[in-house]
């Protein structure tokens, strides 16, 4: 372990990893006058495979962070088209709807917010283990080391410390529940820009959606093997597997793809996780990891930061001990998304399966309210 740098001072807040769970709580605490600390492993701004569809939901909370959704020119979606692989398609108004940004834009503009309300922001720093000794923090990234009275964990899916922490997820044997891949484009194609289509293949599902400047993200997540079965050769699935549904095959032939090569990650897994390990209190996909048909992660990772932040500043406060900061955050969490993790988890099942599919989209079809149930169960209210 390295030696504390001398001399710094000590953070009320650590937060590591920059995405909009760590980015969203960073702001709330420096807007209220906490000392806050944020690392992350990349450098702004940077793409992210990730559908880019985000619940109206998150709306108000994006807005309070001081994110101008209206300047960035969002895109607007309310109706969604589910087919399934035979190409049988059901569509549906949507009942909260959302809109399509750009991560690379999205995380952007959280991190000049975090940046101009005075968090210091380590970039191109990965963190390599986080300590609690003594009730503070001690944060290592190989080279230096930082202290924080609190520590957050919103490293997302899958991070260097849930493998070196050896979380169960992370050294679980691979199984159907845990080892997929998602793959992603922006793209321009010719599609109405208030659909988001969610086109279902054997073993996988593909998104499509509108996002800023007339562009659009295709972003789909297979098991690792259906990409084994085409040797690894993301081209050849996209033509032998996803194309065996006519709307996929018509769009991987009428696209422009943006990218020289797609954004890809591997290892996704949908297991069970903790909200707290060691005192540190993990946020957004490193708390747990709703499947993606849902459209739900983003704003869980951002409901997820106000409700450390209700905690933590609280705690901060000498209002409650750590303990109970501990306590009720996991308390609050599964309160909030208990439901919707399990409920996602049974529709990807439902999915996964080539004839279960064509039989449940036959059967959905003729019953809006039965569509407009199951998308409330994976969703939340505004916060
Ligand atoms: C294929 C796919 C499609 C999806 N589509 C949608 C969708 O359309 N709508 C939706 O709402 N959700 C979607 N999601 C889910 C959504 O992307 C996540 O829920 C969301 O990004 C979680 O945010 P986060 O802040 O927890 O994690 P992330 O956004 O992943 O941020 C984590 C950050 O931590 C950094 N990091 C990791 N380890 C370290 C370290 N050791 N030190 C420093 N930094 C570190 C990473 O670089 C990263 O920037 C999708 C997910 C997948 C896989």
């Amino acid at each position: 372990m390295s030696n504390p740098t001398q001399h710094t001072p000590i953070f009320d807040v650590a937060i590591t990893g920059g995405g909009l769970a760590g980015l969203s709580l960073a702001i709330q605490l420096a807007k209220k006058g906490y000392s806050v600390i944020l690392f992350e492993k990349e450098t702004y701004p940077f793409h992210k495979v990730c559908g880019e569809y985000i619940s109206m939901e998150s709306w108000d909370f994006l807005r309070s962070l001081g994110v101008d959704l209206d300047a960035l020119n969002v895109s607007h979606i309310n109706r969604l088209t589910i087919s399934a692989p035979n190409g049988n398609l059901l569509e549906h108004r949507l009942p909260l709807g959302g809109f399509g940004i750009s991560r690379y834009l999205l995380d952007d503009t959280l991190v000049q917010i975090a940046k101009a309300n005075g968090v210091i922001v380590k970039e191109n720093t990965k963190i390599t283990d986080i300590v609690f000794t003594n009730d503070i923090f001690i944060i290592e990234d190989g080279e230096n080391s930082y202290t924080a009275k609190v520590a957050c964990g919103s490293f997302g899916k899958r991070s260097n410390l849930d493998v070196k922490w050896k979380r169960p997820f992370a050294i679980a044997a691979k199984n159907n529940t845990n080892n997929y891949v998602g793959i992603k484009y922006h793209v321009v194609v010719d599609l109405p820009a208030d659909i988001i289509s969610l086109h279902n293949f054997y073993d996988g599902y593909c998104g499509i959606s509108k996002i800023e400047k007339g562009m659009y993200c295709l972003c789909y997540l297979t098991t690792a093997k259906n990409l084994k079965k085409s040797n690894g050769n993301i081209k050849a699935m996209e033509q032998n597997i996803l194309s065996q549904n006519p709307h996929l095959k018509k769009i991987f032939s009428s696209v422009d793809m943006l990218y020289d090569a797609p954004l890809t990650i591997s290892q996704i897994s949908f297991a069970k996780k903790s909200q707290v390990a060691d005192h540190i209190l993990f946020i957004g996909d490193a708390a747990g990891m709703i499947t993606p048909l849902c459209g739900n992660g983003m704003s869980m990772a951002l409901h997820g930061s106000k409700l450390a932040f209700e905690q933590v500043t609280a705690f901060l406060q000498n209002n409650i001990s750590r303990e109970e900061m501990e306590q009720r955050y996991v308390q609050e969490w599964n309160v909030n998304f208990n439901k919707r993790l399990q409920m996602g988890r049974m529709i990807q099942y439902l999915f996964g399966n080539k004839t279960v599919t064509n039989i449940f989209i036959a059967i959905m079809k003729p019953f809006p309210k039965l569509v407009n149930f199951l998308i409330k169960q994976t969703h939340g209210k505004a916060f």
